[in-house]
């Protein structure tokens, strides 16, 4: 069965009524039988049938055994890092998403966990910081801006060799396009705020796990902490999960257009996708990518902010927005949004110039975007 039919055929059916759609199931609380008697739910804090259902179809998709969602991709992030305590070291990607970056050193370093930062397009600069303390390896691929990809299937190895745990934020290329869980990571987590919504109308977040002990101890932190995914927000979750393969599809086959179409520009310098073979990842993308996803970034010849902060207002299809991974097509400037705090310095050196702009490119027609973008320089 193809992985589409797979997905589909993994949504169930209501048992109760045959409801085709799944049931939300907006309840603090369950009625039981006995006291301790029940039917498997007492509160929804610790388990609610929609939520569940969410979490199934999640483990399924990731290839793991055990699915928890939380009401943001941060929250899912903070349940993993709580597998940590005092002493222990992170190694994470360089380019780290924001959020995560903030997390790791102005929350968990109050807590003597220490993080260091290393870039992870090559495996080696990883094994060369790992330390006995070093318990947990968190990468991105692609990364944020500048698409970067780091090879899963290495790094996996140097984790199982130095009993660390690697975890992949797969946001970026989501199931449909690459299963870090079946190249050797043990945990995935996504912000589903992304493409498995898809259509930017939720925040939301999942952590996946092959491993059925460690599994359990996310979902006691899941429960135990509280941060988790409302029923309503799961039913959103689970519908836009029905449509993954055929967004994704769509995605990277307007996104390979415009990235080739960027790549022809005279006013443009740089052009990051890890589908054109200009890029220095190509062919590691290629081994453990079904697909080069959705989201392209570009510099332009006159590296300045005035001129990317006009070009990212003056397009009409392209909307002005941070995020990304839904139907509709966003543009944003990284170094005057996401990445504002970030010294400049400091900034530039990641790859993050001052004329950079990244596409979250939708399913819109590729012409009309084209166009769009066309007639904005
Ligand atoms: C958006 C994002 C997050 C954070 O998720 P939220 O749902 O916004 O909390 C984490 N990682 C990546 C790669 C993201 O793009």
């Amino acid at each position: 069965m193809s992985n589409a039919t797979q997905l589909l055929q993994s949504i169930p059916i209501d048992p109760l009524t045959g409801a085709l759609a799944v049931p939300i199931y907006q309840t603090s609380t369950y009625v039981q039988e006995a006291p301790g008697v029940n039917k498997g739910y007492d509160y929804s804090r610790t388990n609610n049938p929609t939520r569940e259902t969410l979490e199934k179809i999640a483990a399924q998709l990731e290839n793991g055994s055990i699915g928890a969602a939380f009401a943001s991709g941060l929250a899912a992030i903070d349940a993993v890092v709580k597998l940590l305590k005092t002493g222990d070291e992170i190694i994470a990607v360089d380019d780290i998403y924001g959020g995560a970056y903030r997390l790791f050193t102005q929350v968990y370093e109050q807590y003597g966990i220490t993080v260091k930062f290393v870039d992870a397009s090559d495996p080696e600069n990883i094994f060369n910081a790992i330390t006995e303390k070093t318990k947990l390896i968190w990468i991105e691929t692609p990364t944020n801006p500048t698409l970067k990809i780091a090879d899963i299937k290495a790094i996996a190895n140097i984790a199982k060799a130095h009993r660390c745990l690697l975890c992949v934020d797969n946001t970026f290329a989501s199931p449909a396009l690459q299963k870090p869980l079946s190249l050797g990571a043990d945990i995935v987590m996504h912000s589903a705020t992304k493409y498995l919504g898809g259509h930017s109308d939720v925040i939301a977040g999942l952590v996946i796990i092959k491993d059925e002990t460690l599994g359990a101890r996310i979902k006691f932190f899941q429960n135990a902490c509280g941060a988790v995914l409302a029923p309503f927000d799961s039913w959103l979750i689970i519908r836009g999960i029905e449509t993954l393969y055929l967004r994704i599809k769509q995605h990277c086959i307007n996104a390979q257009a415009v990235a080739e179409y960027l790549e022809t520009h005279p006013a443009v310098d740089k052009v990051f996708y890890p589908g054109l073979k200009s890029h220095p990842n190509h062919d590691t993308a290629k081994k453990q990518q079904k697909g080069f996803g959705g989201v392209v970034s570009f510099s332009l010849k006159e590296d300045n902010l005035k001129l990317a902060e006009k070009f990212v207002s003056n397009t009409n299809i392209f909307k002005l927005a941070e995020s990304l991974g839904g139907v509709k097509s966003l543009i944003s400037h990284p170094a005057n949004m996401t990445h504002k705090s970030i010294p400049a310095e400091k900034r530039r050196a990641a790859g993050v110039s001052d004329s950079l702009i990244r596409l979250s490119v939708g399913i819109e027609e590729v012409e009309d975007l084209i166009n769009d973008l066309e007639k904005t320089f």
